[in-house]
């Protein structure tokens, strides 16, 4: 039985407590939501006092240079190459993971002319099922949806049909996590070009670019990053595709010579040619404070953690929940677990907004599910013991039938 003394007797063998101060979380409140919105890192702030005041106000212009605004998404596209296993020079941060995703699946198409079809999960996050479909139809491709666990078959099958391949590394609902090894592997043998989502891994799990092979992938930095709401996205090119990969937004800043001014686009050399328009300088700089958290970090450490987080989650689901209508949806196993873990109960969302009028903090998906991230680098043993008894204490008094939190919420 798993008690609230477990769980600090857990957190004083975690290598990883202390960094905790590196973030600015509101006293009282246990944050489970680091999977949507990663907590604010404490270098941010004066990080970006110090960008507005200095550089932006008294460098102006010549920011770009001196302060190497220029170099921005390259030189944090390396920092984020160091958490997924990508040798420098393979990564560009700027824009939204929508909008690089319509650029990676358009590319990789590219990559595979005379081949008829891109292959995803019915299950992906919505935008990149929407972006699938109109990448798809750019590129003359048709879209075929298959789960994770058919595509061996349908690869066997019609492998030699597929251009694109196209996941997620985590399923954002249920925190399934996929074998991109292996899935990577199967679409390497039908000759196809893999893209994954790396939304719901980077930051929260080891991952490795290089080494498997990956030929693009995308992911979002404002969840397990902590790079600020709206942060910019990356895109990783694996240095095999640089002399070919054309991507569709043929920005200037993605011209080998942007400042020349020229007629026509040429691409920039290596991965410079996924820059696409002037960067939101404010929030890149803002993700490159928030990264600082990572120093020093290694990834197998931070997978450790989070999975010991997630065991002692369902050890205390298991002893509090499962009998009061909780059904746990993420695999018991540790190995098919990302960092999150997803409950299901049909008054899902009015147990969460009482929950979080109790200061725990996660949020719901349709049609009924519950999700709890946790973030390794700020979140305790303690921390989730309090949140799962805390939502025991919900149902139990019913408070969430209380008129307030009946009412549907844009976000909750
Ligand atoms: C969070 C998430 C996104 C978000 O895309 P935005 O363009 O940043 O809104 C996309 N895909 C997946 C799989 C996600 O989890």
């Amino acid at each position: 039985m798993p008690t609230m003394r477990d769980a600090k007797n857990l957190d004083m063998a975690d290598p990883l407590y202390s960094r905790r101060e590196k973030f600015l979380l509101p006293d009282g409140t246990i944050y489970l939501d680091g999977n949507s919105l990663g907590a604010l890192s404490s270098r941010v702030p004066a990080t970006l006092e110090k960008a507005v005041r200095d550089q932006w106000g008294n460098h102006l212009i010549a920011a770009w240079t001196e302060d190497d605004w220029w170099g921005a998404p390259l030189r944090i596209g390396d920092r984020i190459g160091r958490l997924l296993g990508a040798a420098p020079g393979q990564i560009t941060v700027g824009e939204s993971t929508s909008v690089q995703t319509f650029n990676a699946l358009v590319g990789a198409a590219r990559l595979r002319p005379g081949r008829t079809l891109l292959v995803t999960d019915p299950d992906h996050f919505p935008t990149n099922r929407y972006l699938a479909q109109s990448a798809a139809g750019l590129c003359g491709l048709d879209v075929i949806a298959v789960p994770v666990p058919d595509v061996h078959d349908f690869l066997r099958e019609h492998g030699e049909r597929v251009a694109v391949v196209s996941y997620g590394a985590v399923d954002f609902r249920t925190g399934r996590l996929w074998d991109a090894a292996d899935v990577t592997a199967a679409a390497h043998a039908a000759g196809a070009v893999v893209v994954w989502d790396l939304c719901h891994a980077a930051g929260a799990l080891p991952v490795e670019l290089d080494e498997q092979g990956v030929d693009i992938a995308v992911g979002c930095t404002y969840k397990y990053l902590s790079g600020g709401p709206g942060s910019p996205a990356f895109i990783y090119v694996a240095r095999t595709h640089h002399g070919t990969f054309e991507p569709p937004l043929t920005g200037w800043h993605g011209h080998a010579r942007p400042f020349l001014m020229e007629r026509d686009f040429e691409p920039a050399p290596g991965i410079s040619r996924t820059r696409i328009g002037t960067p939101h300088v404010l929030s890149l700089l803002a993700l490159e404070a928030a990264l600082e958290a990572f120093d020093g970090v290694e990834m197998a450490d931070v997978r450790a953690k989070s999975l010991s987080l997630g065991d002692f989650f369902i050890e205390c689901v298991d002893q509090h929940l499962v009998s009061l209508g909780f059904d746990l949806v993420t695999p018991r196993e540790p190995g098919l677990r990302g960092s999150q873990v997803t409950l299901a109960h049909p008054e899902a969302h009015a147990l969460m907004r009482a929950l979080i009028a109790r200061r725990v903090i996660g949020d719901v998906r349709p049609p009924n599910m519950l999700r709890f991230g946790y973030n390794a680098l700020y979140i305790s043993h303690a921390d989730v013991h309090q949140a799962v008894t805390t939502l025991r204490d919900v149902v139990l008094s019913g408070e969430h039938h209380d008129s307030r939190f009946q009412t549907p919420t844009l976000i909750t």
